[in-house]
């Protein structure tokens, strides 16, 4: 995509080709523009088609540059926040209501898949969230509680069943969570993209927004070659936010994540390794993560930035770790490898703004944007139409607040993974 097999790697190479598209070109109106092609443009723009409300979506690259083309996959329920914090930070209306919502959006995206016919390596399986240490399952002990009394479907395997489930005995324990599970996320951005385009969005790549002004009562999102004067924008560049609403990225703190892919395992070493293709994340502060694709290479990952002196330490400790995890595929090549930023928000709870009236945007998904950017796109795309009113939104409309220290914290975060993968933690 952007001719580094870093930025987007593997997805890049096995995602099923993005629907053509154009660059605007001179004047256009619409009801609603949409600017960003992620998963929050991209699902607001197909709810709002279905619709039938005339929308154009402006896309800076192509679809899935953002976070949407370089994640895991692991579509999961809910943030890294304990679902407690939910009502604690927003108070019990906001919170449990969020909570509810984020809780059921893996099902949301499940249905679009199916409505939709999407070609995107959907496993159904479920997430194992697993314990490295008494810590880390006191930690999923207490998430399985507070989860629990909320009726989701969320299960504490112990450490004989986490091995099975995973293949080693490294774990001492996993939370296994159904209602989540892993899709190719390049394969799922560009097949919105084409169900947004059937159900009669008009989208645009390679056009970034570079001006917003209001005219004679309508909103207008400048790029270099043209402009749409529209009633509603919604702001949807998240993390990767160039243009008018940069301050959109400036909100929030990035931490870098890189993946390798390794060369298909075999069916013997598929048996062995993830059998049921759950995704997994482990409870480490520098966490790692690990799933399966459909062709069968396992993708492993953890914070840090493929660059500079990062490349060679993140790859060898990866190396290590995968030994000490998996002897059975020690030595096993890796055949790509990528990274990007991860946007935090400084209570890792996402945010909605009112830029302007009519002009709104989610932020801050803090590294889970599968579920809810395709929840906060229909919810925007539902507000807009008129059957979520104000009051009934999931977030209240706050302002952007700006972290203090930004850029330190960004380079200790990347220079602090770079520390911790050096001296090699254990896994
Ligand atoms: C390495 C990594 C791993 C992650 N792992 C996971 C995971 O396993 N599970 C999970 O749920 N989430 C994960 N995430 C987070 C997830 O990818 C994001 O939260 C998600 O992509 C957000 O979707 P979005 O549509 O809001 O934003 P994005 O996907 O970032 O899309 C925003 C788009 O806006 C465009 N844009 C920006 N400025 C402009 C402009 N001025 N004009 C026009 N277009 C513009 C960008 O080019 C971009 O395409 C991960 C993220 C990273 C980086």
């Amino acid at each position: 995509m952007l001719d580094n097999p870093r930025s987007h790697g593997l997805w890049e190479k096995t995602a099923p080709p993005a629907p053509v598209t154009e660059a605007l070109r001179g004047v256009a109106t619409a009801q609603v523009v949409i600017v960003g092609g992620g998963y929050t443009g991209l699902s607001a723009a197909l709810h709002l088609a279905e619709a039938g409300t005339d929308v154009v979506l402006l896309e800076a690259h192509e679809f899935g540059f953002g976070g949407a083309g370089r994640n895991v996959g692991l579509i999961n329920a809910g943030m890294w926040v304990m679902p407690d914090d939910f009502p604690r930070e927003l108070g019990s209306r906001y919170g449990e209501r969020l909570l509810e919502l984020l809780g059921n959006g893996p099902y949301l995206v499940r249905d679009l898949i199916d409505r939709h016919d999407i070609s995107c390596e959907l496993e159904r399986n479920g997430t194992l969230h697993c314990a490295t240490g008494e810590d880390g399952l006191k930690e999923l002990e207490e998430r399985a509680a507070q989860w629990q009394k909320r009726g989701a479907a969320i299960e504490l395997l112990d450490a004989a069943e986490t091995e099975r489930r995973v293949g080693t005995p490294a774990y001492v324990g996993s939370l296994l969570d159904m209602r989540a599970g892993t899709l190719q996320p390049l394969a799922y951005a560009r097949s919105l993209a084409g169900a947004a385009l059937k159900a009669g969005a008009r989208l645009h790549t390679h056009s970034a927004v570079t001006a917003y002004e209001e005219r004679g009562g309508r909103r207008i999102v400048r790029t270099a070659q043209g402009e749409v004067s529209a009633d509603w924008v919604i702001v949807a560049t998240e993390a990767y936010s160039t243009g008018p609403w940069e301050v959109i990225r400036q909100e929030q703190v990035y931490i870098p994540y890189f993946n390798l892919a390794t060369a298909p395992l075999s069916r013997e070493q598929q048996r062995a390794i993830l059998p049921g293709r759950e995704g997994c994340w482990d409870t480490r502060e520098v966490l790692s993560s690990f799933r399966m694709d459909k062709a069968g290479r396992l993708v492993f990952g953890s914070v840090g930035a493929l660059r500079g002196t990062g490349t060679a330490i993140h790859k060898a400790w990866a190396r290590r770790s995968l030994q000490r995890i998996f002897p059975q595929i020690a030595g096993i090549p890796f055949e790509a490898e990528w990274y990007g930023m991860i946007g935090m928000t400084d209570n890792a709870l996402p945010r909605l703004h009112k830029f302007a009236p009519n002009v709104l945007g989610f932020c801050g998904y803090n590294g889970r944007g599968i579920s809810p950017g395709t929840t906060f796109g229909k919810v925007l795309a539902s507000h807009i139409l008129g059957s979520i009113a104000e009051d009934d939104l999931p977030l209240p409309f706050t302002d952007p607040k700006m972290p203090p220290l930004r850029a330190v914290k960004e380079a200790y975060y990347e220079l602090g993974a770079q520390v911790a993968h050096f001296a090699g933690e254990r896994f």
